[in-house]
């Protein structure tokens, strides 16, 4: 939880807040942006969560903050509404219960966002979030975790904690293998893979040399550090300033993106999008239009 004395003095008044120690991650803006924004690269309170629905994604933004640095007094933090709020990941992102945002994102990704995915034919667990007893134990309660993709090397956490928790197999591609211990598929070249007949690995170098994303069931994109909804510019993007691989590499990884079917952009940095998969296509096209310009 925050410290109080070191409250930002960007915060609107009232009980919820932002100490000093945020990383400027992102997560809380995209969790619950009727609450937070950002001022003075850091997030700050724009405004104090009103209602049952803001005080609810405040909280979870809370415990999803990767540092701690999101703090709530009385009323807003009551001790029964964070256990609450801690209690509750993995969240469902949308009324299918496939798909799960994690929480608990870890600073050691940088906040990066993971993604739980429930399935018969084994749960998915997209990216590490931070290795937390609760979260764990809410993931054995779905049925535990078969699976652990990695998009790239950047976003792993901890990774091995939860390998050794579920016995799950842990997957990348050789790009960006290097030293990680305790990886039990290595994913090759840059065609597509068909991991499942619902799952398909579709490498993306660029952002790294070994960055992929993954499809599931032609719908959910996991995005990695490949691919975002910007906030700010509104529309898709990629992180031209935190491409450590090759930004023209990059690119044709976006143009091969583009031809795959999805509605869901499920990043582990920067926002994620849905729509519909022809306005998707469309969007995409746009970020391959501003992907020239950059
Ligand atoms: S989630 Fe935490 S570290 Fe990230 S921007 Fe918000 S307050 Fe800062």
């Amino acid at each position: 939880m925050a410290d109080p004395k070191k409250r930002l003095a960007t915060n609107l008044a009232g009980p919820v807040f932002v100490d000093a120690t945020c990383i400027d991650c992102a997560t809380c803006r995209w969790m619950a942006p009727e609450t937070f924004d950002q001022a003075d690269g850091q997030s700050r309170v724009h405004a104090q969560p009103g209602d049952a629905e803001a005080r609810r994604r405040a909280l979870l933004a809370l415990i999803a903050c990767p540092t701690g640095s999101i703090g709530a007094g009385s009323p807003v933090g009551e001790k029964a509404a964070i256990a609450a709020a801690r209690d509750a990941f993995p969240v469902p992102i949308d009324d299918r219960g496939v798909v799960h945002h994690c929480g608990y994102h870890a600073e050691s990704s940088f906040g990066a966002a993971s993604w739980f995915v429930k399935r018969e034919a084994g749960n998915l667990l997209v990216d590490s979030p931070r290795f937390t007893a609760a979260l764990a134990s809410r993931l054995e309660d779905a049925g535990g975790v078969a699976t652990l993709l990695l998009t790239h090397k950047d976003d792993v956490a901890d990774y091995r904690r939860f390998r050794e928790r579920f016995g799950c197999e842990v997957v990348i591609h050789r790009g960006d293998r290097g030293r990680l211990a305790e990886i039990d598929r290595v994913l090759d070249g840059e065609a597509p893979i068909e991991l499942a007949p619902d799952l398909l690995a579709v490498p993306t170098p660029g952002h790294t040399r070994g960055s992929v994303c993954f499809l599931l069931d032609q719908t959910y994109l996991f995005g990695g550090d490949h691919v975002a909804w910007s906030d700010a510019l509104g529309h898709i993007y990629a992180f031209r300033g935190a491409c450590w691989f090759d930004w023209a590499t990059l690119g044709r990884s976006m143009r091969r993106l583009a031809a795959h079917r999805f509605e869901w952009i499920l990043p582990g940095h920067g926002w994620p999008c849905r729509f519909e998969p022809d306005r998707m296509a469309e969007e995409m096209r746009r970020c391959l239009e501003w992907i020239e310009t950059v």
